[in-house]
């Protein structure tokens, strides 16, 4: 998919209103003017744990590069087998894993095998040492084994020449291993995002400075420090910035030199919005969206210079809802990861949780295993969207969908969990 200006993207909305946008509306719009960064860089392959990769994988080799024994047993040959009867067989070596056996194997004789010993030349099957009776070099094989079984086919795991893992695959502990399979050592990843933030507000102080009255300290940056940097982004903080024209303008246009992305939080609401408008129409092409969403509905979004801008809420939990639901989404995009949703699960609702219909709500819920082994969510408790402890006390979002109402006891709910095999 190629990336769509600001203006392409919201014409494909057929109902766009800017003063009530719905939460998949506006995804869908921030999905289609985001893409890949283009440059990608060469890394040894455990240095690409939680990176992009940025090319396909072809495999240049069979894995396993031979066919081998998947038990300790004896390796046959099922033609010698009688299928209803005992059958004896004279053992003639061993095979050890690394320690091929390579004698060749006359009529009626077997080889001792061990796990990941590569077959001997003739033989197809394994026949585990369990159920074979020895007596020195003569071997007593039981009628039922099945041709072909607890053997290992070389290319079963990876064939070679076919891709194994593709461009926009996220490297986990698994791919490390795969790669590390095929013999590779360095692979291509997308590079780092540069992700440059700063929060707005003349009542916020940065800790370590004492609190004077009417004064907030800033939390923002450090949920966007810990939900960028588990990301694997790179970040420019930029500090608290005043509400004044020339301080917001510095700081733009300082940060749309040196980053892929600016976020921003706080004077995106109704009261403040004016100057900061008026600002942003000057440096950039950025839409202002009344989102129909809870907590988290003022919000502005577009590109200032080269950068991408994201104008979050001031309120703290606002701000880790609408990144988790908009800019998570668009980031891992613009680091080139295929499939990046948060998923949804379902469980029953412990208690009531009122609801309108007309907008989704995050409501911050605690998922517990019952008794009967069923999985059940309750609310952390008051979930106004200043209180941040309402995040620090959830294991998940409950999402309440846009077109639901009030849901009862019992109900199954949508939950996305906060933590995943990151
Ligand atoms: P605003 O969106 O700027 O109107 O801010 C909404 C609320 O969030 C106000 O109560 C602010 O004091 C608070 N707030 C804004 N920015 C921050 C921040 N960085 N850290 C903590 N609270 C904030
Ligand atoms: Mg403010």
């Amino acid at each position: 998919m190629t990336a769509k200006t600001l203006a392409q993207a919201v014409s494909c909305l057929d109902d766009y209103d800017p003063n009530a946008l719905s939460v998949e509306g506006a995804c869908r719009i921030i999905a289609e003017c985001v893409s890949p960064v283009a440059a990608s860089e060469r890394v040894a392959v455990r240095t690409a744990l939680g990176r992009t990769l940025s090319e396909d994988i072809i495999s240049t080799i069979d894995v396993p590069s031979q066919d081998n024994s998947a038990m300790d047993g004896y390796a046959v040959r099922h033609a010698d087998l009688v299928p209803d009867a005992p059958t004896r067989l004279q053992q003639i070596g061993t095979a050890y894993a690394g320690c091929p056996f390579t004698g060749k194997l006359a009529p009626k004789t077997c080889v001792r095998i061990m796990t990941g010993a590569v077959m001997p030349a003739g033989t197809d099957t394994v026949v585990i040492q369990e159920i074979v009776e020895t007596d020195g070099e003569r071997v007593t094989i039981p009628p039922g084994q099945e041709k072909g079984q607890n053997r290992r086919l070389a290319g079963e795991d990876l064939e070679r020449g076919k891709p194994v893992l593709k461009r926009g695959q996220w490297v986990r502990p698994a791919e490390l291993g795969l790669m590390a399979s095929l013999g590779i050592a360095e692979v291509a990843v997308y590079r780092r995002l540069r992700v440059a933030f700063f929060s707005t507000g003349d009542e916020l102080v940065s800790v370590g400075t004492p609190l004077a009255e009417g004064q907030v300290y800033d939390s923002n940056r450090y949920t966007l420090y810990g939900m960028l940097a588990r990301l694997g982004c790179e970040f420019l903080d930029m500090g608290v910035v005043r509400d004044d024209p020339k301080g917001l303008e510095t700081a733009l246009r300082a940060a749309s030199d040196s980053a892929d992305v600016i976020i921003t939080s706080g004077g995106v609401s109704v009261g403040e919005a004016d100057f900061i408008r008026e600002l942003l129409a000057k440096l950039g092409d950025v839409v202002f969206w009344k989102v129909a969403m809870r907590p988290g509905r003022p919000m502005a979004f577009g590109r200032v210079g080269n950068a991408f801008f994201f104008g979050l809420p001031g309120n703290p939990v606002a701000v880790m809802v609408t990144f988790y639901q908009f800019v998570r989404n668009a980031l891992l995009g613009m680091m080139g990861r295929e499939e990046s949703a948060l998923p949804l699960l379902r469980a029953r609702s412990a208690g009531r949780l009122r609801k309108k219909p007309g907008r989704t709500e995050y409501q911050r819920g605690i998922l517990t295993r019952d008794a009967d082994g069923e999985w059940s969510v309750h609310l952390t408790g008051a979930q106004g969207s200043g209180i941040l402890r309402s995040m620090s006390e959830a294991n998940c979002f409950i999402v309440l969908h846009h077109d639901q109402g009030t849901v009862n006891p019992g109900d199954l709910v949508s939950v996305q969990l906060m933590d995943g095999l990151a």
